[in-house]
């Protein structure tokens, strides 16, 4: 089965002769490392077995992060280090969705809208979770910006995962959150709409919105997820670390036409769509975020600075939880026996060793 970089070896030439020009630097450099990771052009290493003489050639990955192949060492990393910083309460939910109208503008000014978008939506959270009839304290959050449906269809939109509860406003005391209702969602999606108006037209005040936005509500859902806390967790490790399509999910590449597999999120079944190439290419690469964009942001009382804070909440809450919840965790960590390292794949016996390293070949500048 063919994976992204074959689909950018045969059918990229013909796509960048079309687009070339129009195509954005991050995109260009996309398409090459994809295309160079884990070959003889990115440079390596050259192993003997100290067994069987056993030769393996080790080249470098390209670490962009829209590579598939990249990164799974990243996710269970991540994972680990955020299941570490989680409080022992339970969890909600949110997504704030971006209608249909704005996806022009927003596609055209990537940078701005999408970090537009991740802080309209922790603003609108806190800003609604601070009032007393609800929360009445600050609350935090974790974000992550998401831009593809599975089908790889352009559809930007932020999930947020929740402490269920918040620090009051002297900071002396956590508030618990209801337990099925966080915030009222038909306001969360009115004041989300407003800030992210608001803040947009701060920022480009020449940008012309159509009405029709005032009209139709914003989609907004926010659920707890008291006991999937970690399951949501873990679904947004996979998104974070992951790119528009996975390999696995590629069947063929058949007379120009890519045929794939997807979850209808409708229907929650899963369907093969065949793609032309070029447009495979293209709605691969219209996920490529603008260079050093942060797409997972901390905010309120999860932001990097109230790390201190948090470990304090982190104790306080712990303890008047279950004893013992604490070396759970110790122990899981533990549970990771490291395999042994540089075993040759061969014989099972011996050791590989290094004998040379391989330059990284010259490349064109994308
Ligand atoms: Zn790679
Ligand atoms: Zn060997």
């Amino acid at each position: 089965m063919p994976g992204v970089a074959d689909i950018f070896r045969s059918c990229g030439p013909e796509y960048r002769d079309r687009y070339g020009d129009a195509m954005p630097p991050s995109h260009r450099r996309t398409m090459q490392d994809v295309t160079d990771c884990r070959t003889e052009r990115m440079g390596g290493h050259l192993f003997r077995c100290s067994h069987c003489d056993h030769l393996r050639y080790s080249y470098h990955s390209c670490k962009n992060r829209s590579c598939p192949v990249c990164h799974e060492s990243d996710r269970k990393a991540w994972l680990d280090k955020r299941r570490r910083e989680q409080l022992p309460v339970p969890y909600y939910h949110a997504v704030f969705t971006i209608p249909r109208e704005l996806h022009e503008i927003i596609r055209s000014h990537q940078r701005i809208f999408y970090a537009l978008l991740m802080e309209a939506a922790a603003l609108s959270l806190m800003k609604l979770a601070s009032d007393p009839r609800y929360v009445g304290g600050k609350i935090g959050m974790l974000s992550v910006l998401h831009t593809w449906t599975r089908a790889l269809v352009y559809h930007p939109h932020v999930h947020c995962l929740i402490p269920a509860g918040g620090l009051s406003h002297d900071k002396r005391y956590w508030i618990e959150a209801r337990k099925n209702y966080l915030v009222p969602v038909r306001a969360l999606s009115d004041i989300f709409r407003a800030t992210f108006i608001a803040l947009a037209r701060r920022k480009l005040p020449a940008a012309v919105f159509p009405e029709s936005i005032w009209k139709t509500p914003w989609v907004v859902y926010c659920k707890s997820c008291h006991h999937a806390a970690d399951k949501t967790l873990a679904y947004l490790a996979r998104y974070i670390h992951q790119t528009a399509i996975t390999n696995s999910r590629i069947l063929a590449e058949e007379r120009g036409k890519i045929i794939f597999r997807y979850k209808n999120s409708r229907e929650r079944r899963w369907q093969t769509m065949s793609l032309e190439a070029s447009e495979f290419i293209r709605r691969f690469l219209q996920h490529v975020l603008p260079r050093g964009f942060h797409k997972v942001r901390y905010y309120g009382l999860l932001s990097p600075r109230n790390r201190s804070l948090l470990d304090l909440i982190r104790r306080e809450l712990t303890n008047k939880t279950e004893p013992g919840e604490d070396e759970s965790l110790n122990s899981d960590s533990k549970a990771e026996i490291p395999k042994p390292l540089f075993l040759c794949p061969l014989c099972h016996k011996g050791r590989l060793i290094q004998i040379i390293s391989l330059p990284r070949r010259w490349r064109a500048p994308p």
